[in-house]
């Protein structure tokens, strides 16, 4: 997978969004997909949004880059102002909605409508958290992120990546993670 990390948050480095998005590929992606994905991440000042109960600001946001059938790159907007913890829960909900595209389990079709499965789901129409590929990747976001942090306690993190030489135990976390997505994905 082709990770790009632009922008700067003062909770997280860069180095260290790129590892948690390469471990999250190899959770929700099989190999093929892994090596033909592009993930361009930018981190920045986010919008603020109106809901019933007051103001947000948006946490994460994930599109394509060109909105066709099957899309490969995809970029990835993290609010600035989260904490690492935050961040990285983000950006595992985010990775679940690239999965979801990435597969054409989910399509953009325009004025807020998608088809999920085949079935044209109206965003006006429903609650946020029970648009289903939102709860989706809402019920991903804390296993991913446990699996996050026990790669990283398990590389003595936070390390640095050393891409060259995959040790026996990124072969562990591997496994685990093929593990995970079984547990957690399949089905989808
Ligand atoms: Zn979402």
């Amino acid at each position: 997978m082709e990770i790009m990390v632009n922008g700067f948050s003062k909770s997280i480095a860069r180095w260290e969004i790129k590892k948690a998005t390469e471990l999250f590929g190899d959770l929700v992606l099989d190999a093929r997909r892994i090596r033909s994905t592009v993930v361009a991440i930018d981190i920045r000042k986010m919008p603020k949004f109106k809901t019933e109960r007051g103001m947000h600001v948006f946490q994460g946001y994930c599109f394509p880059v060109v909105s066709k059938k099957k899309p490969k790159k995809f970029v990835i907007l993290l609010n600035n102002d989260m904490t690492k913890r935050e961040t990285i829960k983000t950006l595992a909900h985010e990775m679940v909605h690239v999965r979801q595209m990435r597969l054409n389990i989910l399509q953009g079709m325009g004025k807020k409508r998608h088809r999920w499965f085949g079935r044209i789901v109206d965003e006006n129409e429903e609650e946020y958290h029970k648009l289903p590929w939102e709860s989706e990747a809402m019920l991903c976001e804390e296993p991913m992120y446990q699996h996050y942090r026990q790669c990283m306690k398990k590389t003595n993190g936070p390390a640095r990546p050393n891409h060259e030489n995959p040790n026996q135990s990124s072969q562990r976390h591997l496994r685990a993670g093929a593990k995970l997505k079984d547990r957690r994905l399949r089905g989808l």
